[in-house]
């Protein structure tokens, strides 16, 4: 215990210093430039924090979904943003889970390097959006290749990855009994794609996420590129998924936090009639409250993460830990927007970049309204309402 607290000390120390390197004014020009944070990213990546969840036979570091929900924590908790290069450690275990030992050989010890970034999702396509298994690209096998046809929309970094894990149907809907059948997962080598079977189109946002739509029109993959067994795609996803709402939960932790430690000291800093606004209790309490939900949604976060890491079933706690600390970080950010006045408008405080960006948890990578019907069908046993 004493060991992991004192491992745990030491990543959360060491994030923070390599993120005062990277102040707020750092993230207002890569904000204000729509700029994607090359050097805050080379940063983490040769620190090794990008290859936290990587096994060390493999050349990582080989920490578990906590630790590496910390080093993300720590990086939202700066005031910076994790987003550029997050999905490296949500990806990992779709490969590492599911991926052949052939594929673990070959590209771990890549990734680990930084000589590959795996650091594209595709999951979401126009015309499915949340009903994902309702998804129309399709992977046709045809020899020792698969022919991949289709659309994605949202897929954030793919102009800054090398790799990307594609969701794929690769048994027409009507042939399968539960449409979660016949869903594929592939490890694409994205850059040797671009220009032979894939165009990606970049989409503007309100925040500065480099997300993107991609075309794939007759794209050939060999066939060793399909992670796992043909068909059983959705559920390696799922374990992505669960991931990703441990580690986005601890970024919603790490901006709440913030949030209310800039809200704290300029409320006591800030005097107006006379004394400090934080005495005003219209002032105090709304920190307060922001405060004891962050810490109510911190302990979801913890536990959720400890059921992935054995292996556990933990769909109900990541769903409920991503909804709690997404509810608190977005709490949290009103609070300190309020709490500014006037001042929270301005750039150069970065109470509006983040409430921008922690805005987007309401959102994504899930709604808030499927975390609710997740937990009402599969928890409370109530009827499903779509
Ligand atoms: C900045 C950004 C980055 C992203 N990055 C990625 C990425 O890297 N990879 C990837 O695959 N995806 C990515 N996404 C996609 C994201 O996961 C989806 O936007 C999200 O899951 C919601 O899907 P949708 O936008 O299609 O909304 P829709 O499914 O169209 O839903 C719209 C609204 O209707 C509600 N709704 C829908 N159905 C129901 C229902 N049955 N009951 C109640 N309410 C319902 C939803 O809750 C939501 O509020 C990203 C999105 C954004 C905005």
């Amino acid at each position: 215990m004493t060991d992991l607290t004192d491992l745990h000390d030491d990543l959360r120390s060491g994030v923070r210093q390599l993120c005062a390197k990277y102040p707020g004014e750092y993230w207002q020009k890569v904000d204000k430039d729509h700029s994607y944070p090359t050097d805050f990213v080379n940063s983490m990546s040769e620190a090794g924090y990008l290859k936290a969840l990587i096994p060390e036979e493999y050349g990582g570091i080989g920490v578990g979904i906590t630790e590496a929900s910390i080093i993300l924590e720590e990086v939202h908790r700066s005031g910076g943003n994790a987003a550029a290069c997050h999905a490296q450690m949500y990806i990992m275990g779709t490969l590492l889970r599911h991926g052949s030992d052939e594929q673990k050989a070959y590209y771990l010890p890549k990734i680990a390097s930084g000589e590959l970034r795996l650091q594209a999702f595709g999951v979401t396509e126009p015309n499915a959006g949340t009903d994902t298994t309702n998804l129309r690209t399709r992977a046709v096998r045809d020899g020792d290749e698969y022919v991949v046809n289709g659309q994605k929309i949202w897929i954030s970094r793919a102009e800054h990855s090398d790799l990307m894990i594609l969701l794929a149907r690769t048994t027409p809907i009507d042939q399968v009994k539960k449409k979660t059948q016949g869903l594929s997962v592939f490890l694409i080598d994205l850059k040797s794609t671009i220009g032979n079977g894939v165009t990606i189109k970049p989409i503007e946002t309100m925040i500065n996420h480099q997300t993107t739509e991609i075309f794939i029109d007759n794209l050939r993959i060999p066939a060793d590129t399909l992670i796992g067994e043909e068909g059983m795609g959705f559920r390696y996803i799922l374990d992505g998924m669960n991931a990703e709402r441990v580690l986005i939960a601890a970024e919603c932790v790490g901006d709440g936090y913030w949030f209310v430690d800039k809200a704290t000291n300029y409320a006591n800093d800030r005097e107006v009639f006379g004394r400090p606004i934080s005495q005003n209790q219209g002032i105090q309490f709304p920190i307060a409250q922001a405060y004891i939900h962050l810490r109510a949604a911190d302990l979801m976060r913890y536990e959720a993460a400890r059921l992935y890491e054995s292996g556990q079933p933990c769909g109900a706690e990541a769903n409920m830990a991503k909804l709690l600390a997404a509810d608190a970080s977005w709490e949290a950010a009103n609070t300190a927007l309020q709490t500014y006045g006037g001042y929270a408008f301005a750039r150069e405080y970065d109470i509006e970049r983040k409430f921008r960006e922690t805005r987007l948890y309401q959102v994504a990578p899930i709604s808030t309204n499927l975390v609710l019907s997740y937990v009402g069908q599969h928890i409370l046993g109530m009827p499903r309402s779509f």
